[in-house]
């Protein structure tokens, strides 16, 4: 078993933690939230009072935090600063499994490389659902050591690991994922409302474009029609699930991405355009599958 440093336990990295103290690793925990910290400690994990207390001592480290500055500055913070880099004893191997700017990614990766670490980063697939159940997809980049290391106990928290590359590529493919989701979920969307709107049954087309070549995820496992799909969010008043905020978020990472490699991503900068105008009309909050309403309004025809 592994002495592990957890840093952000916030809706994902909570759960995340608790599956490793079930799998039977000594976790020490920190957040700048005590409360988070406090829940942790019920559930058999090391409270600790700053992220450089949580890693005296832990030969791995794994961080969940929000943004690309969050990790930044956590990790390479300046010596004074406490930069984790330049606190973690020899040996310890790091892994990020915040969604952050692959540009982010390899400063940090580079600077541990640089101090003598391996560096993964290790963005996840499968929302709160699949923190709490252990069934993630790990996307990771970094060496092959690297991975090889992160592995095991990556699959204390997770059902899929894949080595997308080297660091950085685990950020460029969670978002070219998350890119892809959003223009299916808006196709599927206006194909529905569409559909309706010529006073067709939502159910049986969706039914029909689940088996025809129209056939995909987001028909499959969540149909953003209300009442089509029992369990979906979008037949429970769009909650749970992942929100708008989230997939705007990792649109404008997927838009920073494309900028940099010049690379034409004219479907990605609508459904941007799209989420962004959706999250300032009050659905931050919501499921990103209420990306529907936008088209289910009444028209004049
Ligand atoms: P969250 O806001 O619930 O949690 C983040 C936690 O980090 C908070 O508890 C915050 O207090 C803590 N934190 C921030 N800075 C810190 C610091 N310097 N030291 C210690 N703690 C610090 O966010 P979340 O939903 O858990 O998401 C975390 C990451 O996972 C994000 O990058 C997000 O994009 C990604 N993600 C989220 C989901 C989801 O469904 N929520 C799914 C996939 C990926």
């Amino acid at each position: 078993m592994t002495t592990i440093a957890f840093i952000g336990l916030g809706n994902m990295g909570g759960p995340m933690a608790a599956n490793l103290v079930k799998a039977g690793h000594t976790v020490r925990v920190f957040d700048l939230n005590e409360n988070a910290i406090h829940q942790l400690a019920e559930q058999g994990a090391i409270p600790c009072h700053t992220s450089c207390g949580a890693v005296a001592g832990a030969e791995v480290v794994i961080t969940m935090l929000p943004a690309g500055q969050h990790v930044r500055s956590l990790y390479l913070g300046g010596e004074e600063k406490g930069g984790l880099i330049h606190k973690a004893a020899p040996g310890t191997l790091m892994i990020d499994c915040s969604t952050i700017d692959a540009a982010s990614a390899v400063a940090v990766g580079e600077a541990a490389a640089k101090a003598g670490f391996e560096f993964v980063d290790a963005p996840v697939s499968g929302g709160t659902a699949g923190a709490a159940a252990g069934t993630l997809t790990f996307i990771c980049g970094g060496s092959n050591e690297g991975f090889k290391a992160a592995q095991p106990i990556l699959s204390d928290m997770g059902a899929n690991i894949f080595h997308a590359g080297g660091t950085g590529a685990g950020q460029v493919a969670k978002i070219c994922n998350n890119m892809l989701l959003s223009v299916l979920m808006i196709g599927t969307s206006e194909a529905l409302q569409l559909g309706r709107d010529h006073g067709l049954d939502p159910k049986v087309l969706s039914d029909i474009m689940q088996v025809s070549s129209g056939g995909n995820w987001t028909l499959e496992k969540y149909n953003p029609c209300p009442g089509v799909m029992p369990q979906a969010p979008a037949s429970n008043g769009y909650q749970g699930g992942f929100m708008v905020d989230l997939m705007a978020k990792d649109l404008g990472l997927a838009m920073e991405t494309a900028g940099q490699s010049r690379s034409a991503t004219p479907m990605g900068a609508l459904a941007t355009a799209l989420y962004r105008q959706h999250a300032r009309q009050g659905n931050g909050k919501r499921d990103f599958s209420s990306i529907f309403e936008t088209f289910d309004r009444d028209g004049d025809a």
